[in-house]
């Protein structure tokens, strides 16, 4: 992956004049006079003639995030939900059908069972980790498969290629989410998925304080979402745009440092899962870990999450939570602050204790989206809580 791409918010070519890119609010620009009002107005292509339908911070990022996807190009929106129900809007029509992993983030589900099914979308669940099933699925026309992997909250990991070979066999376009690992994590759209949508409100913006979303892709399947845009509005704003340029350049540096005390972190609870601390721990860079082989497909790492259960089931978890005391109690991630969250709480608190289990979630687990505090900090706040003593100094 070429150096520069993480260097410099803009990417072709050395910086000249200001390194900070500049910020412009104005949502409109006065022209000159009426034939170039005509020129702006009738262009099809992005320009800064008015803020809703483009404009030059927002063009940055965009062409950082294609560059950095390998994609012919990217469309940004104010958050991850605009950015992915912009995508599913944009390639279904009523009549169609589309095949949602039962493993998907929350937002996305409630979004095409609640949204898309009220403009005559068929909505049909599949599960991300059964590949037979899906191509069993596959054999009735399906215009959209909708997946994301790492899985939230337990960590494992569906096999990208197959999935999209598979759907690509049964003429179905493939919406991948990729905010739980982007690049150079995991390069979905070289793994053969035809769109890859990020909530840029994690690892890009990366300092929890930005809500932004983007999606990558072909020229192809990108114009009709870019249409939809303008017409709903959703574009992302420059100064949450500008700060995505600002969190650029360190994107590379933040992943895999937060990978690697992830990784961390998760081989040293290994040993309180032996010695009985902890019911289990979960992150795919543990040789132990099921999908770990997939893992080394993949991806580069396994991830900046961590995984544990707990002992004492959602009592046990809520104790060893509370007693956090340098970690952060907050649902999200990718930023440069540990956060950690219990799924029976947040991102699962809609599904019965025994539907949790069903999918794996036991009601004991923790998440933990690991920052940049550094590993031993964060193993003695974790092993404080764990062992029920005082918090660190
Ligand atoms: N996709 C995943 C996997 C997420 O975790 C989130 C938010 O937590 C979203 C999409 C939605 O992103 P946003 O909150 O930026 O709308």
């Amino acid at each position: 992956m070429a150096e520069p791409l993480y260097g410099t918010p803009q990417p072709h070519g050395p910086p000249l004049g200001p390194l900070s890119p500049p910020l412009v609010r104005s949502s409109t620009s006065a022209q000159p006079d009426s034939e170039s009002l005509r020129l702006v107005g009738s262009a099809e292509s992005a320009s800064d003639f008015y803020q809703r339908l483009g404009h030059s911070c927002g063009r940055a990022f965009e062409s950082l995030v294609a560059a950095l996807e390998g994609a012919d190009g990217a469309v940004s929106f104010s958050s991850g939900m605009a950015a992915m129900s912009a995508a599913l809007l944009a390639h279904c029509k009523s009549g169609d059908r589309v095949l949602l992993a039962e493993e998907i983030y929350g937002g996305t589900s409630a979004f095409a069972l609640h949204d898309l099914v009220r403009f005559g979308v068929a909505v049909d669940r599949f599960s991300a980790l059964d590949l037979a099933g899906l191509r069993k699925a596959l054999q009735r026309p399906t215009r959209l498969v909708v997946f994301e992997t790492p899985i939230n909250p337990t960590l494992r990991l569906a096999d990208i290629s197959a999935i999209a070979s598979a759907a690509r066999g049964a003429g179905a376009t493939t919406v991948f989410d990729g905010t739980f690992a982007p690049p150079p994590i995991q390069s979905a759209l070289r793994h053969g998925v035809d769109l890859v949508v990020h909530s840029a409100t994690k690892f890009f913006g990366g300092h929890s304080d930005v809500l932004a979303g983007v999606v990558a892709g072909s020229h192809a399947m990108l114009r009709p979402i870019e249409a939809l845009r303008r017409r709903t509005g959703g574009i992302l704003a420059p100064d949450p745009a500008w700060l995505l340029l600002r969190s650029w350049p360190t994107l590379r540096l933040r992943i895999e440092a937060q990978q690697a005390a992830a990784l961390a972190i998760a081989r040293e609870l290994v040993a309180d899962v032996a010695e009985k601390r902890l019911v289990a721990v979960s992150h795919p860079g543990l040789p132990q870990h099921p999908d770990h082989a997939l893992m080394r497909r993949q991806m580069t790492g396994g991830g900046c999450l961590v995984s544990v259960e707990v002992h004492g089931g959602l009592p046990g978890a809520r104790a060893v939570f509370d007693r956090l005391a340098r970690i952060a109690k907050a649902p999200s991630l990718g930023g440069v602050e540990t956060l950690a969250t219990l799924p029976a709480f947040t991102t699962h608190a809609g599904l019965s204790a025994a539907e949790r289990a069903r999918a794996g979630i036991p009601d004991g687990l923790m998440r933990i989206a690991v920052g940049l505090e550094g590993v031993d900090v964060l193993l003695a706040d974790l092993r404080q809580a764990i062992a029920g003593g005082a918090g660190p100094g």
